[in-house]
């Protein structure tokens, strides 16, 4: 087992014969990267949909007070980051191969990248002049690119360098594409639960840094979803969580949605014991019931704020079938599931046309649909149709104006909200 990186111990039994347990140099870093990345043609999803990760760094600021108790990204020590030439030299191969989608993937915080005073606090200082570098660089790298996401915010450092952050994701916004997440991890909304694991944020903090990413990146984007939202994560088991933490947990969550802030998911899970071992809190029922009123006090209610109804989303790839009804997913970071309640031709992107909600995913037809052929299933999903109208309209198809369609209805209402699902050139 590499107990550090396992690349530099693949390479090292290569070159030498030894199973060593050392990090990669940062020269080590940037030839591998670059030498590798022709592997990408081998991959059966390239060049589109496949995504390709980039590493930006290692480690977390917060080293410096040994970090959250679960863990483990404080225990490599102070934080590598790559340097940009770098990073866009592997970008630059990657684009002349043929990839278009990439994600600057595995950053425990994309506000931290080559931040000043490293060491100096668990905040240092956020560094906008290289976060725009090296997104602008991206760009230039690799001009027909379709996706540039990322993963992980820290609030705390967004709280510590409100101005900084702001520019930093006004940067994002601009220079990345629209369905972007910060992923926050917010792990718990009790201050027991937060003070007795060091974690990076409280409930107050993590608010105002919901508010900020708001502020920046609601607005839709030209694939139909908000440029840049936040995502939460929670994390159950943790040192100090009683029954009420999974309170707080929800009220917090209640609050989003009275002050109607978005953010794109939740998502929930137990500690895993990685870093240290956790004292069993024996509160696994309230950790399901938690999860339950999640999915549905929360979720679907921000989901069909974020997507409302009408929604048109671009580029969505289809990729398996499951019954009668077709999924797919736009690509990049956390898609959000896509249900066609019908069968049709997989591993192709369509545009898609938002009827209803679930919990977690969405039911949408193909956009602009074609009312002369689609299926049964199709036009009874629509807003208002159901069964029996989409029997009706079947019957009544072909038809060739707004008129003959609206007239095939019994109330107009309901043709002024189906109409523009369809395609008929009226
Ligand atoms: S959870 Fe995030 S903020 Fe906390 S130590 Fe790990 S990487 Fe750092």
């Amino acid at each position: 087992m590499a107990l550090r990186d396992l690349d530099a111990s693949v390479y090292d039994h290569l070159t030498t014969g030894e199973w060593t347990h050392r990090d990669k140099s940062m020269e080590e870093w940037d030839r591998w990267a670059l030498l590798g990345a022709d592997v990408v043609r081998e991959h059966p999803d390239f060049p589109d949909p496949l995504t390709v990760e980039l590493d930006t760094s290692k480690g977390c600021v917060r080293y410096v007070n040994k970090g959250c108790s679960f863990c483990i990204e404080p225990m490599y020590g102070k934080p590598k980051f790559r340097e940009v030439s770098g990073i866009l030299a592997e970008v630059r191969r990657l684009a002349e191969l043929g990839a278009v989608n990439f994600r600057l993937g595995g950053q425990a915080d994309f506000f931290s990248y080559q931040a000043i005073g490293l060491g100096s606090s668990a905040t240092p200082r956020i560094n906008g002049p290289a976060i725009r570098a090296l997104l602008e660089g991206i760009r230039a790298a690799a001009p027909d690119l379709k996706i540039l996401h990322t993963d992980n915010g820290d609030p705390a450092m967004m709280i510590a360098h409100p101005e900084e952050a702001m520019a930093a994701m006004r940067d994002l916004v601009r220079l990345g594409t629209p369905g972007n997440l910060l992923s926050f991890g917010l792990e718990s909304a009790d201050p027991a639960v937060t003070e007795a694991n060091n974690l990076n944020i409280d409930a107050e903090g993590c608010l105002e840094a919901v508010r900020m990413v708001n502020e920046v990146g609601r607005a839709r984007g030209a694939n139909g979803m908000p440029t840049l939202l936040p995502g939460l994560n929670f994390v159950a088991g943790l040192d100090g969580e009683t029954k009420k933490t999974f309170e707080l947990n929800l009220a917090f969550l209640r609050r989003l949605l009275t002050e109607d802030l978005w953010i794109r998911r939740i998502n929930i899970r137990q500690v895993r014991p990685v870093r240290r071992e956790f004292e069993p809190t024996g509160l696994y029922r309230e950790f399901r019931q938690f999860k339950e009123a999640v999915r549905t006090a929360v979720d679907h209610e921000m989901l069909s704020r974020v997507v409302p109804e009408g929604t048109v989303l671009r580029d969505v790839f289809l990729e398996m079938e499951d019954g009668r009804v077709t999924y797919g997913r736009q690509i990049g970071t956390y898609p959000i599931l896509v249900g066609l309640p019908y069968q049709t031709t997989k591993d192709r992107f369509v545009d898609v046309r938002v009827v209803s909600h679930g919990q977690r995913s969405l039911t949408a037809v193909e956009y602009p649909l074609d009312v002369n052929r689609a299926p049964l299933a199709a036009l009874s999903a629509l807003p208002g149709i159901g069964m029996k109208r989409a029997a009706r309209i079947v019957r009544a198809r072909p038809f060739d104006s707004r008129a003959a369609f609206a007239a095939s209805l019994d109330d107009p209402a309901v043709a002024d909200r189906v109409v523009p699902f369809l395609g008929l050139a009226m």
